[in-house]
């Protein structure tokens, strides 16, 4: 049995921004089944929830601040969440990473420097916690300075440091480097120090033992400069401690089978079920409801990364077909105005829904029939795997993780039905748009169609094959 502490700047469901909660909240999880003494430690911030209030346990002594340590579980598991309580930094309201308005916090810097340094001392067992880990696994740039700091002691445990998202870097000016009182030795240009600045993220991309991504695809893309962000050199450097391992879903959450926000639950063998969602949902945001009309859906964050100026190019083409779209998302104004533009054009055809609702997620993700994830880059991505898992096949950009999930209807992989869904490689309107009229025209065969969908439905997307991989890496350092 391995000893892990997991380090993340968020957790499902006690507060979470994006993906890494989702990961945070489940592989622990996942391990925790298998039989591993894993526990979280992340800052107590104003806005957690849906835990138990954290107990104290200790206080430990760092840059001359009295920190406290409180102690509370992941709900319905026995798996323990250390909370380093410092109020002046983390008791506001507002995010772990902006204000309520949205405003980064200016001295994040600060925050999340004096939260890696807990975790050092915890690391160590240092902090009267009687519990002496065997790996640290650290997660994005928040907790990038835990492998740098370890660096410098002596017996100290392994460390593994997963990207979840090279985009995010930790950046600061040069002086922040004496500011935060890092030590000296780490400052150089194979450390810290990142064209004069000081680079959180590259603490663990340079001194941790391994580094992992959340996909095998993206693991490659990120040693190249489209997707390395400047940092390519060092990780193609540091490939052979370098791995991409798959994010699971919660099949819990995401099943037809089960799901709370459905009324008609639906399974591979019992497609009618889907049906029934498609005309709910296009009765709920007001489209003519026609059974044979094909739906697409789209589910996210509304930025450059998710590749939406590719479908508002292609579509006014789009729209004057026999077809439906349905997107539900937030994010960048101008796309949503756009976006909203659109709906009022085409109102037969096209319904935007702006904001963040899970329910409306789930309902679309059962009523479409094709899910569209067109990213320029994306290093796991979800919503594809619940696309397919609900039958509602996923158009793709092949890059990242979803390269890696969503097989390509090509003859071959239709014949040894292996097809999930339909990817296309150039980020251009114009290959989206082929890839929308490949599937168009599997959709009109009913019969291929339900293969496919069938296909979809039997993935294997748990988070238990995700944890044995990272357990056997824990096990090989
Ligand atoms: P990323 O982490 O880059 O945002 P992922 O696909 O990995 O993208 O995960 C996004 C998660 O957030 C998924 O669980 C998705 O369903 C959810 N999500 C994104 N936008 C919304 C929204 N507007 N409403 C409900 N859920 C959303």
């Amino acid at each position: 049995m391995k000893k892990i502490l997991f380090a993340s700047s968020e957790t499902h469901p006690l507060i979470k921004t994006g993906g890494l909660a989702d990961v945070a909240g489940s592989l622990p999880r996942a391990l925790h089944e298998l039989e591993q003494d894993i526990r979280i430690i992340m800052p107590n911030y104003q806005g957690i929830k849906n835990c138990e209030p954290g107990r104290y346990v200790c206080t430990v002594r760092v840059s001359n601040n009295d920190v406290h340590i409180l102690e509370t579980r992941l709900p319905d598991s026995d798996i323990i969440v250390w909370l380093v309580d410092y109020p002046p930094f983390f008791n506001h309201p507002g995010n772990p990473y902006t204000d309520e308005n949205g405003a980064p916090w200016p001295n994040i810097g600060d925050r999340f420097a004096l939260f890696c340094r807990i975790v050092a001392e915890v690391a160590m067992d240092r902090a009267y916690l009687h519990w002496r880990p065997d790996v640290i696994h650290c997660n994005d740039w928040q907790t990038g300075l835990v492998p740098a700091l370890l660096s410098l002691e002596e017996h100290r445990p392994a460390t593994v440091f997963t990207i979840h998202n090279m985009a995010y870097q930790g950046l600061f000016p040069a002086s922040a480097q004496a500011q935060l009182n890092l030590p000296g030795q780490l400052w150089r240009p194979d450390g810290l120090e990142y064209h004069g600045m000081l680079s959180f993220i590259k603490g663990g991309l340079a001194f941790a033992d391994w580094i992992t991504t959340v996909s095998p695809t993206y693991a490659q893309e990120i040693q190249t400069p489209e997707f390395g962000y400047g940092l390519e050199g060092l990780l193609a450097y540091r490939r052979d401690n370098l791995t991409g391992i798959l994010n699971g879903i919660d099949t819990d959450i995401w099943n037809p089978e089960t799901d709370p926000h459905l009324s008609r639950r639906y399974s591979a063998s019992d497609l009618d079920g889907k049906q029934a969602n498609k005309l709910e949902l296009q009765q709920r945001l007001g489209l003519p409801t026609n059974a044979d009309i094909p739906l697409f859906g789209l589910i996210g964050r509304l930025v450059e990364q998710k590749g939406i100026d590719l479908v508002l190019s292609c579509l006014p083409e789009i729209a004057q077909r026999p077809m439906q779209f349905v997107l539900l998302g937030s994010g960048d104004k101008s796309i949503e105005l756009r976006l909203q533009d659109f709906a009022r054009l085409y109102p037969q055809n096209i319904a935007i829904t702006i904001g963040y609702n899970e329910p409306l997620a789930h309902q679309i993700e059962a009523g479409a029939d094709i899910f569209l994830m067109p990213s320029r880059f994306e290093p796991c991505g979800l919503n594809q795997m619940y696309s397919q898992r609900y039958g509602t096949l996923p158009i793709v950009r092949r890059t990242g993780g979803l390269a890696d999930t969503v097989t390509d209807a090509l003859p071959e992989t239709l014949a040894n039905r292996s097809a999930s869904g339909f990817s296309f490689n150039d980020p251009a309107p114009s290959a989206l748009l082929e890839a929308i009229k490949r599937s168009l025209l599997l959709y009109s065969d009913k019969n291929t169609w339900r293969k496919l969908q069938q296909n979809a439905m039997g993935k294997e997307f748990s988070w238990r094959l995700s944890a044995s991989r990272y357990l056997d890496l824990y096990q090989s350092l």
